[in-house]
This record gives structure tokens, sequence and C-alpha cells, in this order.
């Protein structure tokens, strides 16, 4: 299996293996990989598949896609990834080795929970993946890699619970002091581990990102040290995601012969791109439903055919703070599948996209296709997030977090007759304990083996907004 890049001109001669685009980001023409074409699964593989473990199955998907790794590492790799130990200790009662149990709320409607794994969210799913790849390339090459990153919370802990403990590894994670809540910054900063690095800069998200990109774009410190990213485009995270649309498939139906829906919360369209290419392999989805919250940058594409990014000032901090997001990084991804894989086309787009002006399909035959591929979207509010938790609890006795809220409220007016509706659980409520607290009136409950976490010791360097100080931060742990 060759990866090309969105953008690429001739994409023959660019093509690359899945080892070689695992550790970097974007494709040097400033695109994303995808591969040359998807996998096609036949009815006796999906019959095949149906009854495995979600070990096995994560085998039989990413070996559809993976073919630099030998078949018996790979294995080894899924079996000690998706384990129970790491997928079940964070939910009380949850059948771990199910690793995404499906929870029927009513016939017809489901909760598939993908956030069971160590910070209680669904980036952990893709995420330990990661980590167990990236130490098996690096020690086969004898290389290392020192990720850099800056988080508002949930993807720089994921990040840090994957990467712990990984040899050829290091992460220096940049968060802003005192912006965090002590739940977040306890998940983070009580990590012991030799190889992870919590940064507070005096400053918000921004300043930290703003950091990041400046010692990323020195060139000459970033090879000299090494620097690498987990961010959300990365290849293998879009991959891993695709294991749970099929587990979660196989969850909600009897046969193959049956259609379901899956409703997800979506803020960068990393998680739903692997949904649409799920699809695209064969499994019967018939429709895949976006939500997002008030920053309804995709619901706006999905209904008119108008992608219009907005600036970060625009951009409406909500109470499903995940998914508050105006330029969804792996859009990109679809909208080559949607323009029939034609780099040039791409091109001609974002650069409209880069130029601050978006891009208008609705009056080209694209628009048209975008029922083809599946898609239906909505939108969803504070207030909507608030009835949604309220009446979820009421008619179920089911707590969900604000993100898995959205989900649910957009999901409710796209139901059809005799297709399940399977909603994808993005994180757990114990998170978000502010918001289910308005909702509910009460606290939901914590896992037992998070109790007491704001209690343990931490360990996190605080610095100034200084690209020089992050400089020195890192190159002083590299000479140690
Ligand atoms: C990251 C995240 C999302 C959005 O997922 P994308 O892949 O960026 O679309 C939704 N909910 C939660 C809880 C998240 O952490």
């Amino acid at each position: 299996m060759r990866y090309l890049s969105t953008r690429a001109a001739s994409p023959d001669a660019s093509a690359k293996s899945f080892c070689d685009i695992l550790l970097g980001g974007l494709a040097p023409d400033g695109g994303l990989y995808l591969p040359e074409s998807y996998p096609q699964i036949t009815r006796a593989e999906l019959d095949a598949w149906r009854g495995l473990s979600y070990a096995d199955l994560a085998f039989a998907v990413l070996s559809k896609f993976i073919d630099d790794i030998p078949p018996a590492d790979l294995k080894a790799i899924t079996a000690r990834t998706y384990t129970a130990e790491t997928y079940g200790y964070c939910r009380d009662g949850a059948d771990a080795r199910e690793i995404t149990p499906l929870r029927w709320l009513e016939p017809g409607l489901a909760l598939l929970e993908l956030s069971n794994g160590p910070t209680l969210a669904f980036k952990d799913m893709a995420m330990q993946l990661l980590g167990a790849l990236f130490e098996y390339v690096l020690d086969q090459r004898g290389e290392e890699i020192n990720i850099l990153g800056a988080t508002s919370g949930d993807t720089g802990s994921a990040a840090e619970y994957a990467m712990r403990g990984k040899h050829g590894v290091r992460v220096f994670m940049l968060s802003p002091a005192g912006r965090m809540s002590d739940f977040q910054r306890a998940q983070m900063y009580s990590l012991a581990d030799s190889n992870i690095f919590n940064l507070a800069v005096r400053g918000t998200f921004d300043d930290a990102q703003d950091i990041v990109k400046a010692v990323s774009g020195d060139a000459a410190f970033k090879a000299g040290h090494r620097i690498g990213a987990v961010n959300s485009i990365n290849w293998a995270r879009v991959v891993a995601q695709i294991v749970y649309y099929f587990k979660g498939y196989f969850a909600a139906t009897q046969s193959n012969d049956e259609q379901v829906a899956f409703a997800v919360p979506s803020g960068n369209f990393g998680n739903i791109c692997a949904g649409h290419i799920a699809r695209m392999m064969g499994l019967p989805i018939a429709r895949l439903v976006l939500a997002t919250n008030e920053n309804d940058v995709l619901d706006e594409f999905f209904r008119s055919g108008s992608y219009r990014p907005r600036a970060a000032a625009e951009t409406h901090a909500t109470s499903s703070p995940s998914m508050d997001i105006s330029k969804a990084s792996n859009f990109e991804r679809f909208v080559f599948d949607l323009v029939g894989r034609d780099p040039a086309k791409v091109r001609g787009l974002w650069a409209e996209v880069d130029a601050g002006r978006g891009f208008d399909l609705a009056q080209t035959p694209y628009f048209d296709r975008l029922a083809e591929f599946g898609f239906v979207s909505g939108s969803s509010t504070h207030a909507d997030r608030l009835a949604t938790i309220r009446t979820t609890y009421e008619k179920y006795g089911v707590i969900v977090d604000p993100h898995t809220a959205d989900g649910l409220k957009v999901a409710a007016g796209l139901r059809s007759a005799g297709v399940p509706m399977i909603v994808l659980e993005t994180a757990q409520p114990a998170k978000f304990e502010a918001t289910i607290q308005e909702a509910l009136g009460r606290l939901p409950q914590r896992p037992q083996a998070l109790l007491g976490i704001e209690q343990l010791p931490q360990r996190v360097e605080t610095l100034a907004v200084d690209v020089q100080a992050v400089k020195d931060f890192i190159a002083a742990r590299l000479a140690a």
C-alpha cells in the first residue's frame, strides 16, 4: 500500500510507505497523506471479521493499510495495545473485554463507548496504538523523536499517556498555566515517567501553540533536535479509528446485510473521516451524521456547499471545548475524495482557504455527490447540550458528556426506521463535571482509578511566553 499527498503534482513519484509517513505530519507540499486507493472488503472477509476480538479486528483492518511491518509484529502490537487493562480500568462496570462496548439506549439508538481508556476520551483509541507504532519503528531504525505539542487539555494528555515509558520517544507538552481544570492538570502533571516533560506557559493556549509553531518552523533546530508531532492529521491516528466503526457495526447488527448510521461529534474531522473511509471500504453505513457545536463551519458546508473557515478570534469557547475548531485539519482528506481525487482541484481550493476566503461548491456537481457519500449534518448549542444531558439521564439513566450530547442531539433529528443510529461517545462525563453539575444539579461519578488524582505530586516547569526558553529547555534535556 502506497500513500500519496492530497496535493501531489505527480502521485507516483512521491508515493510513500506506511512507516515512512508514520513519524511525519503534513506532506512536504502541504497536503495530507492518503492511501492511493481504499482497500475493498469482501463479503467473506466481513463475515470472518464479525466474531473477532477488538485486537484481532484491529490487526485485520490495519493489515489492509500497512505492508511494511511484518504481520507477526503488527499482530503483537495490536494485541498489547487493545487490552482490557488499558481500556477497562477507567469505567466502572463496563465490559472491558469489549474495548468499545455498545450500550443500547432504546431500540434503534445506541452509544458506542470510545472513552474507556486512560484519559477518558476517544483519542486514546488511536493514540495508544500510535505510541506502540512509534516505539516499534524507532527501535527498528535506531532513531529517536522528541514530540513537541501544545494542548488545552485532551490531546496533550492522550499523547502523554500513550508515549509514557516508550523508548526513543520524549514528549514536551506546553499548556497554558492556570487555564486548565484541576482534573486536567492532575492528569498530565502527575505523570512521573522520565520521558514526559510538562511545560506550563504563562499565557494562553494560542501563545503555547505559537511557540510550538516557532520552534517547529526553525528548520535547523527541528532537524538538530529531531522534533516531531502527533497532531490529528497523522494518518496512523485516522487508520486506527477505522477499526471501531467495524466493531460498532458488528455489535449493533445481526448480519452483514443490515445497514447502520453513525453520529459523530466533530471538530477536526478526524473521527468522522475514519467513518468515511470505513464506508468507502464497503462497510454498510447508510449515513454519517456530522454533529458540531456552535462552531458550525462543517455543518454549514454539508448544508450549503460553502466552506468558510473562521479565524481563532471568531471561534466560540463552548461547553464542548474539544469541538471548538473553525478550521478542520482533516477535512482536506474528504474533499480530495469528493472532487474525484484530483490534486490540482484540491490545490486550487486550499489556495482559497489559505487566503482566508474559503470556497463554495454549491453550484458544482460536487455538491450533489455529498449525499452519495452518505453525509448529513446538524449543530447543537449550550442549551441543547444541557437539555440532552437531562433527558438522556431521565429517560435512560445514563449520564453523557457534553460532546456526546451534541452527537445525540443532532442524531435525534436524523434517525430513520430500520437503521440503527450509533452515536459515538467521545468522552466520559467525569471529565466535564461543571457542565454535568449545571445540567443535572449533581456531579458525575468519577472512575475509581482516578479518585484523588488531584492530591498526587505534580511535575511541571513554568516558563514565560518565550520561544528561546522552550528551545533551551529541550536542548538541556537532550544533553542530559
Ligand atoms: C477531539 C474530540 C472531538 C472531535 O474529534 P475530531 O476528530 O477532531 O473531529 C470530539 N469530542 C471529544 C471529547 C474530543 O476529545
